[in-house]
């Protein structure tokens, strides 16, 4: 295994994992550079008026990384300390993510380096629909599909396909994911990666013999993903014992009321003082003794400083990347099972593509088919990887990322080089 030079660095760990998951795999040479290469890097400078007048330039990427297995697919981030190389990175994990749960899509990522707190929703429209003008013979419903990230929003996704569709002089909503329903967005998709959580953790919880009722859950981040994953997952009867947020920790050894702690802090703004749990130390509560620990909060949290910490059964990454390729090999000492974010959180991902193809069919599927859908690419997913993990002797990202490079190889070796 390459070992990184800075353990932070997103693109460092991803080609860590990507080389152990090739040497396993024992690829060619040739076909590793292929594999390790973006198809296409654009880099954009985006002249927008702000709103008091002044002009200012933006500085934004679309980096389509493969497109062997269909279009690029992934999202776009807006923030100040968005870099080339972190978006190499998601782009590349997106490649990943999609092979893993078996769609028809290569990965891609963008960004463009702003801040969305400080400017106003008129600069950030204007960012928006010049980004997306720049891009226009680079994005489609054929060859790159953007999504949201973080900084992004189902409003960004509306600004893009208005954008591209007043250029194609006619709609095209095919054109990104995550958009409002009213607009061709799927239902489900807002708890989809949540959901995926909640479906992949079930798994695991059987193969260990627990019951969902006696699995005691540990939530790192109450966003978009861990508070739909915590609502989800207590739905099924597991008990939520400890959530932990930016400012701080609430824990319930008997399970948290996760409705009336979003009621909670809906009202103050925070979970903590919650009556229906206790306040503990946030750092402290990521090394609750638990059943399943869900990071789904940001990457690095789990690194090589605090990974012998950890007193989790299973770790289920709810965030990308939360783990760092140093903290692995120290799980794997503790036997910790680890179900690894390009196949636990690839929820997201999945309704996007049954977006994407209800756009292309101009037919609207029910919740509950769309759930169904999910279910089914989710439960499928995960066996693959853990049978492939068991049959290869290797660990589950590892056997995940085998998976995923055998199958682009694979699609690559089959449709051959046009040169
Ligand atoms: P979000 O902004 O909705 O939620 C993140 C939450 O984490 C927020 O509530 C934030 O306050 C909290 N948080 C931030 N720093 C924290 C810290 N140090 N300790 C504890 N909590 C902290 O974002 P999200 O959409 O839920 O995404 C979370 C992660 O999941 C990201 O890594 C993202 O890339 C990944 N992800 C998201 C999706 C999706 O569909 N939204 C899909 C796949 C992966």
């Amino acid at each position: 295994m390459s070992v990184p030079h800075d353990e932070l660095n997103p693109l460092e760990a991803a080609e860590a994992r990507f080389d152990l998951a090739a040497e396993a795999l024992n690829l060619n040479e040739g076909m590793r550079k292929v594999l390790r290469s973006p198809a296409r890097e654009v880099i954009i400078h985006i002249p927008v008026e702000l709103d008091d007048g002044r002009l200012e330039v933006f500085t934004g990427y679309r980096i389509q990384h493969s497109i062997a297995r269909g279009p690029a697919k992934g999202g776009i981030r807006y923030a100040p300390d968005v870099s080339l190389d972190e978006v190499r990175a998601l782009a590349s994990w997106m490649t990943w993510k999609c092979a893993v749960v078996n769609i028809p899509f290569g990965g891609g990522k963008g960004g463009v380096i702003c801040d969305p707190t400080i400017l106003s929703d008129r600069e950030l429209e204007r960012i928006t629909r010049r980004y997306t003008a720049e891009l226009i013979d680079v994005i489609g419903p054929e060859s790159d599909v953007p999504a949201p990230d973080m900084g992004t929003n189902q409003q960004t996704m509306a600004w893009i396909m208005d954008t591209y569709s007043m250029h194609k002089r006619h709609t095209v909503n095919a054109v990104v994911t995550g958009k409002p329903v009213d607009l061709g967005g799927s239902r489900g998709r807002t708890e989809a990666t949540g959901r995926g959580l909640m479906i992949v953790t079930l798994e695991a919880l059987k193969k260990f013999g627990i019951a969902p009722g006696e699995a005691r859950v540990v939530v790192q981040g109450f966003g978009n993903v861990g508070g739909q994953a915590a609502r989800l997952m207590s739905k099924a009867g597991m008990k939520i014992v400890t959530l932990i947020e930016w400012d701080g920790a609430v824990h319930n050894a008997e399970g948290l009321d996760i409705e009336a702690l979003i009621a909670h802090r809906k009202q103050t703004g925070s979970i903590v003082d919650f009556a229906g749990g206790t306040n503990v130390d946030k750092t402290e509560a990521l090394y609750t003794e638990c059943d399943v620990l869900v990071p789904a909060a940001k990457e690095n949290v789990i690194t090589s400083a605090n990974a012998d910490k950890i007193r989790a059964k299973i770790i289920c990454e709810g965030a990308n990347g939360p783990t760092t390729a140093l903290a692995d090999p120290i799980l794997k000492k503790s036997n910790i099972f680890i179900i690894p974010d390009i196949l636990a959180n690839a929820g997201g991902v999945t309704v996007s593509y049954f977006e994407w193809v209800q756009d292309r069919q101009g037919f609207f599927w029910n919740e509950e088919l769309v759930n169904t859908r999910l279910e089914e690419i989710m439960t499928a997913s995960f066996r693959d990887v853990v049978s492939y993990a068991e049959k290869h002797e290797v660990d589950n990202r590892t056997a995940a990322y085998m998976l995923a490079l055998d199958r682009v190889a694979f699609t690559i070796q089959q449709r051959g080089l046009y040169a």
